[in-house]
């Protein structure tokens, strides 16, 4: 599944090509209702809020789209005059220069202003977003029973933090995956939220994820192979000791932990 940084790429990209634009919109497969009382009207924004994005439509409600790529959804990019759309594709916009094409989404739905204050109560705190509330992450983290690393991947603690991302922070904090993590010092919690700021960014900036940085710098970083772009996530040993990477599953993902450098609960507390 995508992570954040890729639904904030593709909502970065999306503004820049039709922000302020009107749009034709349709759905070629049928499955997005209603799509056509959305067509003709100018596209406000792009919103990208964890791994939900929200396009805002000027005119009278419902303006707005909500989509959520979910595993299999993708979006495809075409110059005009784009090709015929597939017959799978759930959502076709189209401007005097672009047509972007939504196949296999889990949600594509028409939104009104009370349904996505329901969507957005149920996410907590974005890293990506300029507006993100860093003590009120903190202190989600901290009021949840769930490991450190079942937290992270729960959307209602923090939105947009998917499994190669949760890897990777608990590695560059020294976190054990199992600590509890309403038991990390909040000086911790601090830190790591920091640095999944700074790693999702980057990634947004390079459109990859490379954390393995200061293995992999500056330009040569763009071309470096997926399976050295990682400290522990994907890998046997442990990038900075050689340790063996363990592997185990957590909220039904993998985790993967060296755990020379990150202690397990029994022996760090
Ligand atoms: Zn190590």
């Amino acid at each position: 599944m995508p992570e954040g940084h890729t639904i904030h790429r593709h909502a970065r990209d999306q503004r820049r090509l039709m922000q302020g634009k009107a749009l034709a919109v349709s759905s070629p497969q049928g499955r997005f209702e209603r799509a056509d009382t959305l067509d003709g009207r100018r596209l406000l924004d792009v919103e990208a809020w964890g791994k939900h994005l929200v396009y805002v439509f000027e005119g009278p409600e419902p303006r707005r789209v909500h989509v959520h790529l979910g595993l299999f959804g993708k979006f495809r990019r075409h110059k005009v005059p784009a090709p015929p759309p597939r017959t799978t594709c759930r959502m076709r916009l189209v401007s005097e220069t672009h047509a972007i094409d939504l196949v296999g989404p889990t949600a594509c739905e028409l939104m009104d202003e009370a349904a996505l204050a329901r969507l957005l109560a149920r996410l907590g705190p974005d890293p990506l977003r300029d507006d993100a509330d860093r003590a009120a992450a903190l202190a989600r983290l901290k009021r949840t029973r769930a490991s450190i690393g079942a937290a992270l991947l729960d959307q209602s603690v923090l939105a947009g933090v998917g499994n190669v991302y949760r890897a990777e922070a608990l590695y560059a904090c020294g976190i054990h995956p199992d600590v509890g993590a309403a038991s990390v010092p909040g000086a911790v919690l601090e830190r790591l939220w920091d640095t999944l700021v700074a790693m999702l960014r980057r990634g947004v900036r390079e459109g990859r994820i490379v954390t393995a940085v200061e293995f992999a710098k500056g330009e040569k970083r763009r071309r470096v192979p997926r399976r050295e772009a990682f400290v522990v996530y994907g890998r046997r040993a442990c990038r900075r000791c050689e340790s063996p990477v363990r592997r185990w599953l957590v909220r039904q993902r993998w985790a993967y932990a060296c755990e020379t450098c990150q202690p397990p609960p029994s022996t760090s507390s």
